[in-house]
This record gives C-alpha cells, structure tokens and sequence, in this order.
C-alpha cells in the first residue's frame, strides 16, 4: 500500500549480462512513502489509491483493480489475474486497515478531514491479543491543519504530498507488505513491554526491534509463519526489518553524541587521522567502535589482529569456507516448492552452526596441531550466501615440507577415494574460464581475474612473497583429470582448475574451504585487512546522488555510514538473529593512554560534582592502582609492563584490575593464573607529543606507580615524559624513530606512515634520517605496490625503484607541506622528480580506478543502454578507439539519461587504463560523475573570467593535466 524505496536497489549482474536476482540487496538510505487515498486529477491510481478504484458497482470496481495491478506488473496470463483477484477479494474482506479506511471515507466526502493512525499501540495490558489489528478507536478524524505528531501516519482524501512513513509507527509493516499482513497486523512499535519469563508479568523494560523481529522470524514446531513462505517477498520483508532496527540503534547514538565524544576521542582511543583534530568535534557525529560494522569498529579489528601478528608473528593458515545451499541440514527444512535462495533463515543458521563446528575442530581436536589464537570473519558474496574468512595460527608454525600433506591443488583419485573425489570436484573446481567459457562471472577484459587456469607444477614451491605455488600435476605425470558438463559440452578437467584445499576439511565438511599457508606471506597486513574489511557496509565512499540535498556534513559519520552501505537478505537475516561477525580468540584487551587528569569525564549538570570528586577509572589509572598495592598480586603487577597486565589481571566490570582465577598457575605470584589474553596499549599522534611520550615509556618501564613515578629515573624526578625517555636512552640514535615506525608498520597504512615519517623528519630532526627511509622504505611502500598488484591482477609484482621514488614524493610533497623545506634538507637523498613526472598525483588520481571494477560497470551497464544512447555510446568509443577525436555535444532534456550514458564512457575508458577526465561546469554538476572535477579547478581558470579581458588558465604543461589532457 506504501511506496518502498532505496538510496538503490541492487540486482545482480552476471558476467555474461543475465541477471539473477537471487537475493534481493539495497544500498543507502529507505524509506516509505504513503499518498492520498485518491489519486489528483488526471493521474493514475498508485499503490493504497488502487483499492479506492471504480464506482459503486462492486463488480466492474474489481474488474479495474484487476486491471490496475495486471497492468502495472505486466500480468496477462488468466492464472495470474486468477490470483489477483482472489488477494484483492482477501485483502477487501479481512484487512481491517482498508476496513478502517473505507468507514471513514465518507467523512472525509469534504476534504476538510483527514484519517489519523496513532504510531503506538495502546498500552499493552488492554489488549490481549499479540498482534492487534488497530481498532477504531486508535484512529481518529482530525481537522486539515490540526497540529499531528512527527509519527502520526495523516492520510487525506486527494492532496497531491507523499508523507514517509516513521519506522517505528506500528503499521509500517502491514502497509508496505500487505500480503504478509493480510490483517493489518501491527508490526513493532516503541512501547511493548518485555515480560518476565517465569511469571509472564510486564517489566518496564522494552522489546527492541530486533527482539521483535527475530521472534517473528523463529521456526516453530506446529505453527505455521507465513513470513517464511513467502520466498522472495520475505527476502525484501528481512531486509526492510533490518534497516528498521540499524535505524532504531543509529537514533540512539545519535541522541547520545554528547556521551560518545566523551568516551570516544583522544586521548582514551586510537587517534584516527581524521578525527585528530578536536577543534572539529562541535559538529561531528561520531559512530562509535561499539557499532558492528561501523568504519571505527573494523579499524578496531584489524589492530586487534595485528596485535595477534605481533605477538606470534605470520598466521599459518587462511581458510575461507563458504555455506553451501546443497547441504543436507538446509535442504532438509524446505518447505516444498522452496530452494535454498528462499530461506535466508535457513541457511543462515546452518552456516552459523557449522563455522561453529569447524572452527572448534581446527581449535580444540587440534588437527593441525595445537592452536596458539584464531580469528574469523563473515561476508556476504555475490551471489550473497555467507562466507567466513579465518585466520589461524599454530603454536609450532607449518614446515614447507608438511603443506604437500595438508593442502593439494589436485584432484583426487576416485579409485582410492570416491566419496573426496566426488566433493572436490564439484566444490573447489574453479571455472572453467578463459576460451572454454567466456561467460564465467571471474572473466574480466578476456582474463581471469583468479588468474586460472594455473600452470602444471610437479612439485610445490615455496614463493618469495606470496601463497606457496601447490604441487599439480598433469595426467601424463600421474594427475586426475574428469569431465565437466558446460552448456552441453564436455570438457575435460585437470589439476590446472582445482582451488587448493584440506582433504580433511572437505570431507568433513562438504563445502567450498579454500586453504591457503601464509607462511611466506610477506605483506600480512593486507591479509588481515581483507580478512576485517567486513561486507560491503565497510567499504564506503561519501556521495550525493541527490543534486538538491544540502551538502553533506562530512563530520557526520552516521549519515555517512547510512549512505554508503548495502544490506542483503542473508546478512539483514544474520544480523536480525544478532549472529556474530567476527570472533577472535584470546580476547585482544584495549588499553587507554592519556596524560594525568587528561581522561575525558562525561558529566551533566547534575553530576558534575560527583565526577570532580571521584574521577573516571581509566586501565591506566587503574594500572597505577595495582601496582600500589601492597600485596603480592601488587609486588607481581610490578615487574609487569602495561600491555602484559591482561594476561594476569582482567579488567572487571567495576573498573579495576582483578587477579585471574583460571588459566596456568604463576609460580611467582601463588594464587594468580596466567591467560592467553593480549593487551594492546592505544596507539598515540606523535604531534601529542608528551601523551606520546608517555606511551613510549609504559611499553617500556614495568611497574610505574604513578603519573610521577614513571617519569623517575635512577631516582632522579623528571619533569617532563621526555626528559625521561632521554633520561632512559629511548631517544638515542634514532631508537624511538625506528621502532615507532616498525610498530607502524604493523598498524597503519602506507599513506599514514608516510606522514608520521614527515612529521618526524620535519619536527624532530632525526640525526639519521636517510637510515630510517632504508629500513622502511619498504612499509612505507607497502600501499603502493599493493596499488599496482590490484591494477594489473598480478600478484608477483614486487617494490621497484620508481615505487620508491614515488613514496619518496609523497614525503617531500608533506615536508613541503609541513615545513616548506625538501628533504634533502634533513640529509636525504633527493627523490627522482622529472623521472616521476607521470607519476605525480594529479596523474595518480587518475590512474587509480580499479579496472575490473570498472570493468564490471560497463558489462553491467551496457546491455541497459536504449537505443539512442547505444548509437551515441559506439559513436563516440569509435572516435576514441580509433584516435580520431572528436568534439561531441550531447544535448537533451533532463531526466533522459545523459549523466548515465557519461559515467558509463568514462567507466569504458578507465576500464581500459585510459585516462578519462570529467569536467563540468558547476560543482552540482561535478558531484553527479565519478571522479569529476569543476573546470575551475582542473584547468585552473581564473576566478574573474568576463572581467579579465587577459585571462588565462594558469596550467603548465609540465604539470600532469598538461600531460594528460594531451593523452586525451
Ligand atoms: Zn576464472
């Protein structure tokens, strides 16, 4: 009866152009919308208008409601208007919202009144029924103009406004899905009250919306639940629910901002780049590291697995296992008629179940040894059935001459093993790509974006930086080969196709497990990376599709979390079901740094006295506190160092470091237990400089007692962190600089070491800066050769001089920035600038989209051009594949598809490494293509333009738009 919309409602595009809408997905913000109950004059009847439709004769008003709907669907098959016709006949009789709607039509014959349905059930208690229809006496006729809360669903006779539809108001669902609320069920509403499980008596607690759905959503025995069966229908239902309840969640952390900025920023947390800066914190929103999902929290993540890589070095092994719909578990609870697809439901808890199990088979039956830790994380692919990577490390590391016995890239022997013959070979077969099937989803610009099939191998190699190459031999050295039935035709299968795998695994588990041995894995941080990078919500850009909103706040992360994520079926059923998305083991513990009284204390009006006196508990605080202790556990806690303090301590719900009661016995210390549990002290911006200081001096002194005690030295009172770091020779020869930017390494990102390593050259004059590039160079790199492996596919790519160079740009260009001085003033090397001219970052900019990505828009996009655009579209890709050029001017009215018939020559474009500039005349218009640019700012135009009879662009030809609008 509601309008349903998306910021945009994903289908899936395969390779080959077929659409398979197997899930349904949105991307962005949704929202309902609701009309009048009659449509304006000359307009056709639309969504609730449609059952207002024809005369009194009931007979021939049917007929036209058949025909409104059959019309609108394109439905002419005499079933389907069968069925219409009886759903309209169901709806008539028994929805109690039409009902309601029909009675009060006559009122509102003058247009002076309009029809109100409160958002809130009446207090529960009165009504006993579960789900209640609204009654009467919920609605009520009010005067036009009356004054109506911002929740209140107002529906008018005829007016031409779209009112949206508050997610919390208790029809929201029985008006967008009709058919699964045949009644008019009321849907969650804000003031259902939790019940004591034992007497059944109200609490005064809430259900919250996820509660709410999650029950409407459970299997139970007897009963029937219409939800499930309503296959696609309750696909989009799973993931409007979901988005209901992200928004309830988001509401509340957007009302409580005051307390989040507080708890959130510096120094109590990692100083991210972008919120460094506290002069911005008046208008920004901040979305906490407690949101799943949100940009913080996977930040969060992958410092936490870092810490793992710190602590134990390489992981050994990345599994990705993937749900697999054909299991007997899932195929099972089918209701007939049903696959798979059906019943996100299903296949999500299945797959819950059996991560569970793998996961315990790795960690606890110890099949590839004892485990030291372990952490997993779940996606959602394409085809958007789970996955889950997983990272494991092992306490005696894997042997080159032992992965031939755990993983194979070769097919088994069905002589020996049928039953492993039989799962490998439909489940970790890859393709077939390439010539024999150009159509395979993995094909991009003609190659294999998995870069299959692989070359015959006889025996394994260990790489310099990458996977080990898997022994795979070809059928006349001994390998298997089967045939596989592609659209008719067999095709002969053979080692050269098999995605590397545990015989083990696969046998037990009966699914797609890719293993891989990460030992000579060289950039892990990248796999860690992937492993936290979570689905597509954390992979986000700010953009506004629509020209009229005001410009977004870029300090506004809820805003910009909303706009940018996707939510499928399977992971808005995941998450309704309140399904982990990661798990790691041991337990990573954070631990704050701040200077003495320097914790931020959230307080009101009401408080503040309260929290003068009795100051926040920090860790470190608190560290403190233990260490004073004059017990044994106190005399332990000092020959600790802060981050150790979690393996022996755990940070209690009251704030305080309490003695570990389970683990192994410390000899030292009687009655204390050590844990695998991992502390990781929050990272510091060294331009903090005496918080910066100070961190240096808890990962290195044990047992301080005080704020004042650890900046003692030989019994000598310092005054400041850094007196005492020198005090202590932290500071000679570099030390600091060179293990700052080792730990760096671990945690950060190229770009972001870059610009650590220019603060350090320009504000702390390192005696030894060149020794410092060399020793780090490499990390500093790391982003961009990561760049170049993703650009051209291609793993093997390793650091070159001109990778070097352009880094060594990137710093000078930030030295410049910072201190308008080149590095060869802090005795470097100059770095190469004309070699790199191509290299500069106006010519990166461009260089940097992701082709396959690119690639994907067009094949995506192509198929869709109408005919118009087609003949348009080849005109002008003739013009630029033949080098002609060409000066076209495409003029048409607004709404006719011009800005997507550009985004697509421009995806054409970059999606062949050639360099497209977009240039529009207005920054509205700059915002509606990727990568687009005011003419102003790329070509420099002068600001003054009609009264400068002189003016000129101010561009250069040795400057990279010189360059490339001449590759144009
Ligand atoms: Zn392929």
């Amino acid at each position: 009866m509601t309008s349903f919309g998306a910021t945009e409602i994903v289908n899936n595009i395969a390779a080959n152009g077929q659409q398979f809408n197997s899930t349904f997905k949105i991307k962005g913000q949704m929202y309902h919308k609701v009309g009048s109950l009659l449509p304006m004059p000359n307009e056709s009847h639309k969504f609730l208008q449609i059952y207002f439709m024809g005369g009194e004769d009931s007979e021939r008003a049917l007929a036209n409601r058949v025909d409104a709907r059959c019309d609108y669907h394109n439905l002419n098959s005499p079933f389907a208007r069968r069925i219409v016709t009886d759903l309209d006949a169901l709806l008539n009789e028994h929805n109690e919202l039409l009902k309601l709607f029909k009675s009060h039509m006559h009122k509102l014959q003058s247009g002076n009144h309009a029809i109100v349905i409160n958002p809130d059930r009446t207090p529960a208690g009165e009504h006993v029924r579960r789900f209640n229809a609204p009654v009467v006496d919920d609605v009520a006729g009010i005067m036009v103009g009356d004054r109506t809360a911002t929740r209140q669903i107002v529906i008018r006779r005829r007016n031409n406004n779209l009112q949206f539809i508050s997610d919390t108001h208790r029809s929201y669902d029985a008006l967008q899905c009709p058919l699964i609320f045949w009644k008019g069920q009321d849907g969650y509403c804000v003031n259902i009250k939790q019940r004591d499980p034992v007497t059944g008596a109200e609490t005064n607690k809430n259900v919250s919306s996820k509660d709410f759905y999650s029950y409407r959503l459970m299997i139970r025995s007897g009963r029937d639940n219409i939800i499930l069966r309503c296959r696609e229908l309750s696909q989009q239902f799973m993931v409007d629910m979901y988005v209901k309840i992200e928004s309830e969640r988001l509401r509340y952390l957007r009302y409580n901002q005051q307390k989040l900025r507080a708890e959130e920023y510096i120094p109590l947390r990692d100083a991210i780049a972008k919120t460094a800066d506290t002069a911005e914190i008046g208008n920004s929103v901040i979305l906490p590291s407690s949101y799943v999902g949100s940009p913080r929290h996977m930040q969060e993540y992958i410092q936490d697995a870092m810490t793992f890589v710190r602590e134990y070095g390489r992981p050994c092994l990345f599994i990705t296992f993937t749900c697999n719909p054909k299991w007997q578990e899932i195929t099972s609870l089918l209701l007939p008629g049903q696959n798979a697809i059906h019943r996100h439901d299903i296949t999500a808890r299945v797959f819950k179940q059996k991560l569970k199990s793998l996961i315990s088979f790795i960690t606890k039956s110890h099949v590839f040894g004892p485990t030291r830790c372990w952490m997993y994380s779940v996606e959602w692919q394409k085809r958007r059935l789970p996955h889950a990577h997983i990272l494991n490390w092992f306490v005696d590391k894997i042997r080159a001459e032992d992965i031939d016995s755990l993983i194979s890239a070769e097919i088994p022997d069905p002589s020996t093993d049928q039953l492993l013959f039989d799962i490998v070979t439909t489940n970790m077969i890859h393709g077939p790509c390439g010539i024999l099937n150009r159509s395979s989803p993995c094909m991009v610009d003609g190659k294999c974006t998995k870069r299959f099939p692989k070359d015959f191998i006889n025996d394994m190699v260990t790489h310099i930086d990458g996977y080990p190459i898997y022994r795979r031999r070809s059928t006349e050295n001994g390998g298997q080969s089967f045939i596989k039935t592609i659209s008719n035709a067999d095709i002969d299968m053979d080692n050269r196709w098999v995605v590397p795998y545990s015989p083990l695994l696969s046998k037990i588990f009966n699914a797609h497990i890719n293993v891989e041995s990460c030992s000579s894995v060289k950039s892990i941080k990248y796999i860690c990376k992937y492993v936290n990078k979570g689905s597509d919500m954390a992979v986000f850009r700010i953009e506004n599709t629509n020209v009229n909103a005001p410009p977004l706040n870029e300090n506004d992360e809820i805003t910009n979390y909303q706009i940018g994520r996707y939510i499928s079926s399977n992971e808005a059923v995941w998450r309704i079901f309140g399904f982990q998305i990661h798990e790691r083991d041991p337990a990573v513990i954070h631990l704050a740094v701040h200077l003495e009284n320097g914790q931020r204390a959230y307080f009101t009006d009401d408080t503040a006295l309260d929290r003068a006196i009795n100051q926040p508990k920090t860790t470190l605080n608190e560290f403190f506190e233990l260490c004073n202790r004059a017990d044994a556990f106190g005399a332990f806690a000092q020959t600790l160092l802060y981050s150790e303090v979690p393996r022996y301590f755990t940070w209690a719900q009251s704030k305080k470091w309490m003695p570990r009661k389970k683990g192994t016995p410390v000899d030292a210390c009687p009655g204390l237990f050590k844990s695998n549990n991992l502390g990781r002290v929050y990272t510091v911006n060294p331009r903090q400089t005496e918080c910066f200081y100070l961190r240096l001096l808890l990962v290195n002194v044990t047992g301080p007692l005080s704020f004042q005690d650890i900046r003692k030295v030989d019994g000598q009172q310092y005054p400041t962190y850094k007196d005492a770091c020198l005090a202590l020779g932290l500071l000679e020869d570099d030390n600091q600089w060179d293990s700052m930017l080792a730990e760096a390494a671990l945690n950060c990102t190229g770009t972001q070491i870059r610009l650590l390593f220019a603060i350090v050259l320009t504000t702390c004059f390192p005696a030894r800066a060149q020794m410092l590039w060399d020793n780090h160079k490499d990390s500093m790199t790391d982003a961009i050769l990561y760049r170049y492996r993703t650009r051209y596919n291609d793993l093997t790519i390793s650091f070159s001089d001109a990778m070097y160079n352009e880094s060594l740009i990137a710093i000078e260009d930030l030295c410049i920035a910072i201190a308008n001085l080149p590095i060869s003033h802090f005795g470097m090397s100059s770095s190469n600038r004309s070699a790199s001219d191509l290299l500069n970052t106006d010519m990166n900019r461009e260089l940097q989209y992701n082709t396959v990505e690119m690639a994907g828009i067009v094949s995506r996009n192509v198929p869709i051009l109408n005919d118009e655009q087609k003949i348009i579209y080849d005109r002008i890709m003739l013009a630029v594949s033949a080098g002609q050029g060409g000066f076209f001017f495409l003029d048409a009215p607004g709404g006719t598809g011009k800005t997507f018939l550009i985004s697509l020559l421009l995806a054409e474009i970059r999606s062949k490494n050639g360099i497209a500039l977009a240039v529009a005349s207005s920054g509205i218009a700059a915002t509606l293509l990727d990568g687009c640019r005011t003419a102003h700012s790329a070509f420099k135009l002068p600001l003054n333009i009609q009264n400068n009879p002189d003016a000129v662009c101010k561009i250069k030809k040795t400057i990279v738009y010189g360059h490339s609008a001449e590759t144009m």
